[in-house]
């Protein structure tokens, strides 16, 4: 079980060897992405199932999580949800790429070893929307919706003194 992906991959080696690659890759390590975020900080969840069809390797798998955009109306924090189905054949020829399953987009690949992170990041970067923007109104949104968890947090620690109040009330009334 991999926790942390590796950053440099052969996808030949992976799919010959039917590598089934499992586990979570944050945000930083995608500077293109960073771009469309508010907040760069979090992670991915990657499943990705590595195999041969015919000379072709063949990545097979999905992307999720929750990131938080940048919304292009208002530039405030958008939450959007990754899910991202991959599959990807890796070919060197078009002759390769005409004869991918439906369904399957072609990467030409010319270097033996890949980046996993920058293959991910290309991934969640074609899932995004053209222009990501809040579906109702942003002023709407703002004011509906706290961007900041911080008055929630305030909320419970205040509950802590009360509930040892009662407690004490409980034991006094005895
Ligand atoms: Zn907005």
């Amino acid at each position: 079980m991999l926790d942390q992906l590796p950053e440099i991959i052969d996808p030949v080696v992976f799919a010959e060897r039917h590598s089934h690659v499992v586990g979570r890759i944050g945000l930083q390590r995608m500077v293109r992405l960073s771009d469309f975020l508010f907040d760069k900080d979090g992670e991915l969840n990657v499943n990705l199932q590595f195999y041969k069809e015919g000379k072709v390797p063949i990545i097979e798998g999905r992307i999720e999580g929750h990131i938080t955009l940048t919304c292009q109306s208002c530039l405030k924090a958008l939450p959007w949800t990754v899910d991202k189905t991959v599959k990807i054949g890796m070919v060197q020829t078009i002759e390769q790429a005409d004869r991918l399953e439906e369904g399957f987009e072609p990467m030409v690949v010319s270097d033996q070893k890949m980046s996993l992170s920058a293959i991910i990041e290309d991934e969640v970067i074609i899932a995004l929307p053209d222009y990501p923007r809040h579906e109702s109104s942003c002023m709407e949104y703002s004011s509906t919706k706290p961007l900041f968890e911080e008055p929630e947090e305030i909320k419970q620690e205040s509950n802590n003194p009360f509930s040892v109040l009662a407690k004490l009330k409980i034991t006094g009334d005895q």
